[in-house]
């Protein structure tokens, strides 16, 4: 538990003796890559997510690279994502050899905007890959309408969103392949992991494929009692398994994801509910209906009210003892992307300016109360001292 007093730190992973049991268990048992804990895990989060198949990869970066090549996405094609990203969601799409064509957000919810994703279609485009920010739903019901008529994919990067519904659905069970995120920061932790769930078993049975060399079906269980020495290369794929250590830590996780969540969520209503005192912030959205993963309790500074900007608020908020960071500079803006794709400040303006305010705030099960208050009250206090 992160208590009131000394550091606050950003983030802190929630683990308990349930971990180290699964751990040492995975260690024990000799079987120490992909084995029964994967299948077992992959099961854990098909059911979460009420999808047909679950697929467990060493990354959710290696999720959406799968996903892509399994959706047919490959020289020359290009695919429509939202530039208020992480590196991995443009990573993706540039291994295959596409291009990452951008369209701006809507700058409520800091997701896609479907009517700049509907623009930004090219007879090129094979795939959109909406990014629900923050555990925030993108609009899937506009997103899969509009990919269903022009017959392409919805591949999306829900690295925040286990956990996630939306329209009654949850993610995971919507879209044409859902890419989750296990790595340390995320709402549940491997480490390292990532999974990709879909309803067709075809794409499944491909991204599991690729995961491991292009083998013949199967060929993993070729160490176990029932399986046989045979094996055959049938593409050339990846090495992106998850091991069954990894998948002991996402079984410890996923059996207290429930409160996981719910102390987020009552973390998250609590910022809203204190914070909303000061005009200094913009506090985010939340729907109605739906249900937000709180992955990211992101505040933005509202334009014209304090005379320090977001980076400064950063540095005092550090001085004061208190980690916070920022989800995300605008994937465009980046060097190589200026580089590679001639991208410049002003192509993308509701991701630019949101981004240019947004500061992430802890948000984690193990934060205490008072500790939080502590964040609450520092932040109230640099927006009364530096009111213009
Ligand atoms: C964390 C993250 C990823 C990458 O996840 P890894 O499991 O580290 O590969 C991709 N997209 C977004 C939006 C993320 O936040």
């Amino acid at each position: 538990m992160v208590r009131a007093s000394g550091r606050i730190p950003f983030c802190l992973p929630w683990t308990d003796g349930r971990e180290i049991r699964q751990v040492t268990e995975a260690v024990r048992s000799g079987w120490l890559t992909t084995g029964p804990k994967v299948a077992q895990f992959e099961e854990r989060i098909r059911r979460l997510v009420q999808a047909r198949h679950a697929v467990a990869l060493n990354s959710c970066t290696a999720a959406l690279h799968l996903s892509l090549a399994a959706a047919g996405v490959g020289r020359g094609d290009e695919v429509v994502t939202s530039p208020y990203t992480f590196a991995a969601t443009g990573e993706s799409i540039l291994y295959l050899g596409a291009r990452p064509v951008l369209a701006d957000i809507d700058p409520r919810t800091l997701n896609l905007d479907p009517r700049a994703a509907e623009a930004a279609l090219t007879r090129r485009t094979r795939a959109i890959v909406p990014v629900h920010i923050a555990g925030l739903p993108c609009d899937m019901k506009m997103l899969m309408g509009l990919a269903r008529r022009r017959r392409i994919k919805v591949i999306d990067d829900a690295a925040h969103a286990l956990g996630t519904w939306v329209g009654g659905r949850p993610i995971g069970s919507i879209s044409d392949l859902t890419c989750f995120s296990f790595y340390a920061t995320k709402n549940l932790t491997t480490g390292e992991g990532g999974m990709v769930t879909t309803d067709d078993p075809d794409l499944a049975a491909r991204v599991r494929r690729l995961s491991l060399h292009g083998l013949s079906r199967d060929a993993w269980k070729r160490y176990t009692r029932t399986g046989s020495w045979k094996y055959d290369v049938m593409e050339v794929g990846f090495k992106y398994n998850m091991t069954d250590v990894a998948a002991g830590l996402g079984l410890a996780q996923a059996s207290k994801f429930t409160s996981i969540q719910a102390r987020r969520r009552s973390l998250a209503r609590r910022y809203s509910a204190l914070l909303k005192e000061s005009d200094a912030f913009d506090l985010p959205f939340e729907p109605e209906g739906d249900v937000h993963a709180w992955h990211l309790y992101i505040v933005r500074l509202r334009p014209g009210v304090l005379r320090i900007g977001r980076d400064r608020m950063i540095e005092l908020l550090k001085g004061q003892g208190i980690g916070t960071s920022v989800h995300f500079l605008p994937l465009h803006l980046h060097s190589y992307y200026r580089r590679a794709f001639g991208f410049r400040r002003g192509d993308f303006p509701h991701t630019e300016r949101e981004s240019a305010r947004a500061i992430s705030l802890p948000l984690y099960p193990g934060l205490a109360r008072a500790a939080q208050d502590r964040v609450i009250g520092t932040l109230l206090a640099l927006a009364r001292r530096y009111r213009k």
